[in-house]
This record gives structure tokens, sequence and C-alpha cells, in this order.
């Protein structure tokens, strides 16, 4: 049994008093132990930003982003290995865990490249400057310089490598020290990442420490420099902008939070054609990757009325031939949700949904798991409801299953029927748009941008080579308004604007610019 422990003060750490026990979600084996009681967390964020913040600032972009390049590199080198325990630790089959293994390396990696065009200042110009008075002399520019703070990153379980590394590349190389902290169940492989990391040395003291376990009293010591960025559950992250600490200072908060994603299959698509394939492969994909713990995953799929029969024909034979099971055993393309908690909350929520909708497929019932112990294993059937009269007040617009669950709806084969129920879902991370017919893609996409921090739009001519919407890429921005917590995350260089502060500077022109 592994005892994880937190990294603080340059030095690993366990708490005392009773430990935490994570498991194996396919056997409910225990694999880890954590405790952070009794931890000097006021103690930990006054070394990062004192240390590490120092240690940062002295470097510039160029040498940030080199170190953010060697911990990509870092994680790559370890990629097995980590795959391995992401199998134990989070039920992720081998194709789940690279998902967010080499989401962790690739983000790192891009930001390392972001950097290279940054140049070798530690400061950034905002825009060209302007002229203030009647002589070019009076000008006024913005400029970005790293904040003097921490910055403590809360994740969710379901990315432990992701989730550290795409808010780590950024701060870090805006020159922020970080306080990471995975959440709890699924710690082992942040764990381990911040292990190589450490033995790796590639980062400056203080630079980066690591709360494996609950976060304790971490937060009632951030102060006015220091920036929290939050991924989890809507209500967590309201509570955690509430707290006292974080309102007295005007503490900086990001929340990533819940989402209720759709996707919408345009009414030119052809039963049989490329678009709908690209379209049912999409929800499956997001229905069954990561067991549908992806805060991305298409949750509400809305087809014009006359083709739903036949969508949902295409989904269950798709889904029929996912084999749910513990991912140790090769031919498993589904294994277990994370925790017990979760289990028990995903049948609630189907429970939910199917107050207004039918179950298609799928459903609560115990399920054998293939390569597993009957009984043991938090296992769910990927499920599929029929929801035939949706209206904006019901639990599937209301209500996130964080699980392999989503709900088929029809709508009336117009934009604007189509962009009302998608907004409905209150704020969303991303929705997608399946369909090749210009006029109805423009209405729809600006009627639902407003809801939304990415629309993806699926056409026949980018089969082949689209992104999936559930992949969060590292150039555009990550966050959504409303329920999603609004936030804003990535986005290639906006994304480093959370962790700095634009300040205008005003003077005589020559004197700013001899050190812009
Ligand atoms: P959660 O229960 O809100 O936990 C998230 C994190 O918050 C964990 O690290 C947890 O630590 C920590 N936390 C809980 N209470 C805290 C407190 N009082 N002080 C400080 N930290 C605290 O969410 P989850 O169950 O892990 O994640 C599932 C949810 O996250 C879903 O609703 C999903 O939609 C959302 N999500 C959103 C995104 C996004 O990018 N928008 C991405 C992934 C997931 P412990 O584990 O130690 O309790």
């Amino acid at each position: 049994m592994i005892e994880l422990k937190s990294y603080l003060q340059n030095t690993w750490i366990s708490g005392k008093g009773k430990a935490a026990t994570l498991v194996n979600p396919s056997t409910e084996e225990a694999v880890a132990t954590v405790s952070t009681e009794g931890l000097d967390f006021k103690g930990a964020l006054a070394y990062a930003r004192e240390t590490g913040g120092k240690n940062l600032r002295k470097m510039n972009f160029k040498e940030r982003g080199e170190m953010v390049k060697a911990m990509s590199q870092a994680i790559h080198a370890h990629r097995d290995e980590l795959i391995k325990l992401a199998i134990m630790n989070g039920g992720n089959t081998r194709s789940d865990a690279k998902f967010d293994i080499d989401g962790a390396s690739g983000t790192l990696a891009a930001y390392a490249e972001l950097a290279a065009t940054l140049g070798d200042k530690s400061h950034l110009v905002d825009e060209a400057g302007i002229q203030l008075g009647r002589s070019a002399r009076l000008f006024g520019v913005h400029i970005w310089v790293p904040r003097e703070g921490v910055a403590v990153h809360v994740n969710a379980f379901n990315f432990p490598a992701w989730g550290l590394a795409e808010k780590a590349a950024v701060a870090l190389l805006a020159g922020v020290p970080v306080v990471t902290k995975p959440a709890t169940s699924t710690g082992v492989v942040a764990h381990r990442i911040v292990e190589i990391l450490v033995e790796g040395k590639m980062l400056p003291e203080g630079a980066l420490s690591f709360v494996a376990g609950s976060a304790g009293d971490l937060l009632d010591h951030v102060g006015g420099q220091d920036m929290l960025a939050f991924t989890g559950a809507g209500s967590t992250g309201a509570m955690l902008r509430g707290g006292k600490s974080a309102r007295e200072h005007s503490i900086r908060v990001n929340v990533e939070a819940d989402s209720l994603n759709a996707a919408v299959l345009g009414p030119d698509a052809d039963e049989d054609g490329e678009l709908t394939n690209l379209f049912i492969g999409d929800v499956v994909r997001d229905m069954t990757q990561k067991t549908g713990q992806k805060c991305t995953a298409i949750r509400r799929i809305y087809v014009p009325k006359e083709k739903v029969e036949a969508v949902i024909e295409k989904l269950k034979e798709r889904l029929s031939d996912v084999k749910v099971g513990d991912p140790s055993h090769e031919s498993v393309t589904m294994g277990p949700v994370a925790t017990k908690q979760q289990l028990d909350d995903v049948r609630a929520g189907i429970g939910k949904l199917a107050a207004c909708s039918k179950i298609v497929h799928g459903g609560v019932d115990p399920i054998e798991p293939l390569g597993g112990t009957k009984g043991k294993g938090f296992f769910v059937a990927p499920t599929l409801l029929h929801c035939a009269a949706p209206s904006p007040s019901d639990a599937v617009h209301n209500h996130e299953v964080f699980g392999p669950v989503a709900t088929i709806m029809p709508y009336d084969g117009s934009a604007k029927d189509a962009a009302r129920l998608v907004a409905s879902g209150g704020g969303g991370l991303v929705s997608s748009i399946y369909a090749d017919d210009k006029s109805f893609v423009k209405e729809a996409v600006l009627a639902i941008a407003p809801f939304h921090g990415r629309v993806t739009i699926g056409s026949t001519k980018i089969v082949g080579q689209s992104v999936p919407p559930g992949t969060v890429l590292p150039q555009l921005v990550h966050g959504g308004p409303g329920r999603a917590g609004s936030g804003e995350e990535l986005g290639g260089k906006r994304g480093l604007a959370f962790y700095m502060q634009r300040t205008a500077i005003q003077g005589d022109r020559a004197l700013i610019e001899s050190f812009l």
C-alpha cells in the first residue's frame, strides 16, 4: 500500500491522525492512504510565495518555457508507469489513461512552444500603446507582470494528470509558484507526477508544492496577490469562491464546474452519411471515454424529430459493443466510475432524468463486469435516455449526471429551436453542431455562443481530421458561463492573464519605451 505524502516547503511530509484510504474502483481493494491533518499550510503558502515566486521571477519567459518543456518530457518518459497507476486508482482503460497523461505532457509542450514566442523578457506588453495628449510625447501602454502571490490549484478527480499540468503550465510560465491539490480519491497519479518532477530537479525551489489529501485550512491563508483555480462541482466552487479569506482579500478565483454539454445534428445530415457517422462516433466516445466522467462530455443530444428513432437505433447498436469491466483486462473498453459516491450519484441521477425520459439502453441495475468479481467495483452500464417532449425546466436541462449517461431529444429542425434548447442548459463548456448548411450553422453558432466557452462544428469536409468536442486544446479557451462556473483557462497566451497583473503605464513615451 502506498502512503501519499504532501510536498511542502521543499519536503515530503505526511499528516498525522486518521488517514483516508484510496481504492481500486474495479476491485475495491485499498491502494493508498493519505492524511493532511496537522500540516502547516500557512507556512507552505508563505514559502511558495517567498522562495518559489522570487526564483520564478528571476527567470524570463524563455527560461520558464524550457522548464515547462522539461516537465512535459519527464511526464512522457514515465508514461507507461503512470498509465498503470491510472488503471489501478482511476479505473481508467489504457486509452482513457493515455488521454489524461498525454493531455498533461501535450499541454505543457504547447505552453513551452508558446514561451519560445514570448522572448527573453519577464513581462508582456498588451497591444500597441496610445498617444494621450496633443503631442506624441504623452503616452500610455498596458503591461502584464507576474503577480507576487501563489496559485492554489484545486482539481477534480477525473483528470489527475491533465488537471495538474494544464493549470501548472500556465501559472509557471507566467512566473507564479503553484500549490496543487488533486482530488483525494484519485490522487495516486498526481502524486507520482510530482515525485517525478521533484526527482528530476527541473523546477526551482518553491515553484511547485503538492497537497495530498484534504485541503484542511489551506484556503484560510490566501492573500491579495494569490489566485485560486478550482475544477470540480459547482456547489464546491461556489463555497470556495465565497470563503472568508477569498472574499476579504478579493483574491482572483477561476471556477471550472458542471456542464450539460449538447450535440445538435443538423437537418441536412443524411441518415447514413459521413456527417451522421461523425456525430454518432462523437456521442458514443463522449458517453464512454473515461466512463463519461469528463466535464466536456455530451450529456444532451438534439436530433430533428423525424430522425430520432433512427439515431436511437444507431446509438444502441454502438453502445451494445461497449465492454464494461476491469480495465486491467485488455478487451475492456469502459471501466468503472471512480468511487462508490460517484456510482450512487450516477444511479440517482439516472433516476432523476427518468422522471421526464425513458431509458432506451442501459440503466441502473448492477452489471457483471468483464474480468471482475461479481458484486465488486463501481460499474454502471452506458445509459441512453429518450426525452420525447423536452422542456427547459426538465432535469435533463438542470442536472449533470457525471457518468456514461446521455439523453436524446427531438427539436423541430430549425436552428432557433435547437439553440433555445441548448441554451436552457444554463451555460456550458462546449456544445457541438453537426451540419454542412452554412445558414443553419451560422444561426445556431451565433445563438449558442453566448452560453458557451467553446462551440465545435462537425462538417463533412473535416470528417477524419476533426478534434472531438470532448478534447480540450491548449490553444483554445476552456471554461464557460453560468452553470460551468464562468471561468476561463488555457487559450494560449490568454491563459497567462489570470496569473499576471495588467498595469497601465503613462508618461513620457521615450522613457516608457526604454524598458518595454
Ligand atoms: P468536488 O467534489 O467539487 O471536488 C473537487 C475538488 O475540490 C477536490 O480536489 C476536492 O478535494 C476539493 N474540495 C472539496 N471540498 C473542498 C473544500 N472545502 N476546500 C478545498 N477543497 C475542497 O468535485 P469532483 O467530484 O472531484 O468532480 C466532479 C465535478 O467536477 C463534476 O461536477 C464535473 O462537472 C466537474 N468538473 C469540471 C471540469 C471543468 O473543467 N469545468 C473538469 C472536471 C470536472 P477532496 O477530493 O479532497 O474532497
